[in-house]
């Protein structure tokens, strides 16, 4: 019946003005009711209880537009053709038993316009009772909140996204976090986090088991009021203090100290500002490592050196002395073979006598013991001279003398021909198939250079630093050229001490250039 006015009495039909006078108020409360629910932006239904399976009586104009369909392909239907096939919605349940119950309810559905398309429906379903309160109707308002919906669903996704990545970015750092306290542990040198206060934050069971102390005496405390203080170092605080600011590291920084507990030890500390992806920059790691042993073995090892280095000087000048008397002795009817022999065994007795030199070189420089002849002498002439006696000693390679750096040079002249004589014969050994080796001499500012070129198997770049180390000879030519790796060890310290500087440039297969400069003006020269 409400139904029927509603769809039947159109606006113009109650414009026209086909109803009685009694009926006009109706008329006009039903063309303002009219006017009121085609407006609506939402959709409107009206069902009807009383019919089998609750038909639509009523579809305002939003309800077509919403869904597609026009007016007379909805009204009669039950509202379930706008869920098409989509049936396994729960919300229908919550439906049904609202108009089995008479009661209201708001769900959000699935719906399908017309031609397919996916919409969400937010239906609020309220009843309408007669005057014995029967539920005669359902009056059934739908909004389209499709965009609603997809947004919702767009922040579920993105939330999904995230906790996933919260997930795998949690498991990733307990798993580093795992990695570094097993490798925190493993470790063979005692560890240290500090504060930017200098606090001990946690130390590791090296560190516990090397200073015989406990973790509650240590966690917690002053870094320099640790034991007996053997942290409280000025320079040590001042090098620490500058880790954070700058981010300048304490590199081999020694502490030799009588510990609580362990007594007099020897501690090399390597300290760092500790960056985990750019969290805890305002940490420092300390890393100590007890080096007395060490330390204690090479102090053996060279004291063995300079002491057998020594003990074979002394009977190795006997026998040079013998056979240069041998030589002279020998009378001339003696044969060629016999001469020979002599001469070669003299070459071989220098050779060893210049290994020994070198180790007694080294032994002096670790010792602290080698000493400066200093005096004013003709440097290019000293390198002139130097250059003829090799090139005298050698006759398969040509060396080039160019250049001029100072006739008037203030050092140990035993001690720079030394250099050169060092990096001439590496440059002579080192480059088999070339004939030349070039020297050049100049003038940089107040500071005179010398430099050896040639082209023989040169040195790769990582080996470039090391070589200058003793000992140390690049892998490869050890089996093919003699030497003991001290030469250019004892020359970079030459150089030192005479205040200068000795580097390489090299490219494997194109041959290297060692070059040094020493300070012309006096006030920089550095006596050690
Ligand atoms: P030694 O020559 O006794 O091995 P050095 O200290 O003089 O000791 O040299 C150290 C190492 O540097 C050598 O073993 C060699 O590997 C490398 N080296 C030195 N000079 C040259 C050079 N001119 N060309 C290529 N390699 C060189």
């Amino acid at each position: 019946m409400f139904g029927e006015i509603l769809n039947n009495y159109t606006l113009d039909s109650l414009k026209n003005g086909e109803f009685t006078l009694s009926e006009n108020s109706i008329k006009q409360d039903l063309s303002l009711l009219i006017q009121a629910l085609d407006s609506s932006i939402s959709g409107i239904i009206l069902t009807d209880n009383q019919q089998p399976d609750n038909p639509i009586i009523y579809c305002n104009k939003a309800f077509e537009f919403i869904t597609g369909y026009k007016r007379h392909e909805i009204i009669g239907h039950n509202c379930r053709f706008l869920q098409k096939e989509d049936r396994g919605q729960k919300e229908r349940s919550i439906l049904r038993k609202a108009v089995e119950d008479g009661a209201e309810c708001v769900v959000e559905m699935r719906n399908y316009q017309k031609n397919g398309t996916l919409f969400w429906n937010e239906l609020y379903m309220s009843p309408i009772k007669d005057e014995q309160g029967n539920v005669c109707y359902f009056i059934g308002v739908q909004n389209d909140i499709t965009r609603r919906k997809k947004a919702e669903q767009e922040l579920l996704h993105q939330q999904n996204i995230m906790e996933s990545q919260i997930q795998e970015r949690t498991k990733s750092l307990k798993e580093s976090e795992d990695y570094l306290s097993s490798i925190v542990q493993t470790v063979r040198e005692s560890l240290v986090v500090l504060n930017p206060e200098f606090e001990v934050l946690s130390v590791n069971d090296h560190f516990l088991k090397t200073f015989k102390v406990s973790r509650e005496e240590t966690e917690g405390k002053l870094l320099y009021e640790l034991g007996n203080g053997q942290w409280d170092i000025g320079k040590l605080k001042e090098l620490l203090e500058n880790i954070l600011p700058t981010n300048n590291p304490v590199e081999e920084f020694e502490v030799e100290h009588d510990f609580p507990h362990i007594g007099k030890k020897l501690m090399l500390l390597n300290a760092h500002r500790i960056e985990l992806e750019g969290q805890y920059k305002d940490r420092i790691l300390i890393a100590i490592e007890d080096i007395t042993d060490r330390r204690e073995i090479e102090r053996r090892k060279d004291d063995f050196l300079s002491i057998a280095s020594h003990e074979l000087k002394t009977p190795l000048t006997t026998i040079k002395g013998y056979i240069q008397v041998m030589q002279r002795l020998l009378p001339d009817s003696v044969g060629d073979k016999l001469k020979e022999i002599l001469n070669k065994t003299g070459i071989y007795v220098e050779r060893l006598n210049s290994l020994i030199a070198e180790l007694l070189d080294m032994s002096k420089i670790q010792t602290g013991n080698i000493e400066l002849h200093k005096e004013t002498f003709d440097f290019d002439k000293a390198i002139h001279e130097a250059v003829e006696n090799m090139q005298a000693a050698t006759k398969t390679h040509h060396i080039i003398i160019r250049g001029h750096a100072t006739n008037n040079y203030t050092g140990d002249e035993s001690h720079i021909i030394q250099v050169i004589n060092n990096l001439l014969s590496n440059a002579i050994k080192y480059a088999p198939d070339s004939e030349e080796v070039q020297v050049y001499l100049s003038r940089v500012s107040n500071f005179l250079k010398v430099s050896v070129s040639d082209k023989g198997m040169g040195i790769k770049i990582e080996e470039q630093k090391k070589i200058f180390d003793r000992f140390y000879r690049v892998g490869e030519i050890q089996q093919r050229f003699p030497g003991m790796g001290i030469g250019l060890y004892v020359c970079d310290q030459i150089i030192k001490n005479h205040g200068g500087t000795l580097w390489v440039e090299s490219e494997p297969g194109n041959g290297s250039t060692f070059s040094f400069t020493l300070p012309l003006d006096e006030g920089r020269f550095n006596e050690q």
